[in-house]
């Protein structure tokens, strides 16, 4: 299942809580629902940190998202709200790249290219050679692969 990226939903910060003088409560009311709050002390300033306790899993959490559907309002965290950030999907992009690597030591093993050759073939260097075991019809499609995943 696809998740949602959390930079297109609102959040509510803990932290913001005191900002509107809503600091030391033990729940706050957004968009008609209780959150309660938690207070843990922060080592540098002596001072309190202030968390929301997700109403769906109970941790404590700084950021509450807010998700609107079919006219109903739901609150959580990011974990409950199925919800991620941008950089896991980067993973993805990462795991295509793999991809691409693994099918360029496919092909090239097939063409009977080996890594320096790969790179003159980057380089326009490398003239065409048919290894005797392969059609010319499936060389030119796999040379032509190899073309548009190296160049
Ligand atoms: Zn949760």
């Amino acid at each position: 299942m696809q998740k949602d990226l959390v930079e297109h939903y609102p959040y509510y910060k803990s932290s913001q809580m005191k900002d509107i003088g809503l600091f030391g409560v033990d729940e706050v009311e957004i968009q008609g629902v209780k959150i309660k709050m938690d207070y843990t002390p922060c080592n540098s300033y002596g001072g309190k940190r202030a968390w929301f306790i997700c109403p769906v899993c109970g941790k404590r959490i700084m950021k509450l998202f807010e998700i609107e559907k079919e006219d109903s309002i739901t609150l959580g965290c990011r974990g409950c709200l199925n919800l991620t950030y941008r950089s896991t999907r980067m993973t993805l992009d990462r795991r295509a790249s793999y991809k691409k690597a693994k099918r360029i030591v496919e092909i090239s093993k097939l063409l009977n290219i080996n890594r320096v050759d790969i790179e003159r073939f980057r380089m326009w260097k490398i003239r065409k050679r048919k290894p005797k075991n392969i059609y010319i019809k499936t060389y030119q499609r796999l040379y032509q692969e190899l073309k548009e995943l190296v160049c």
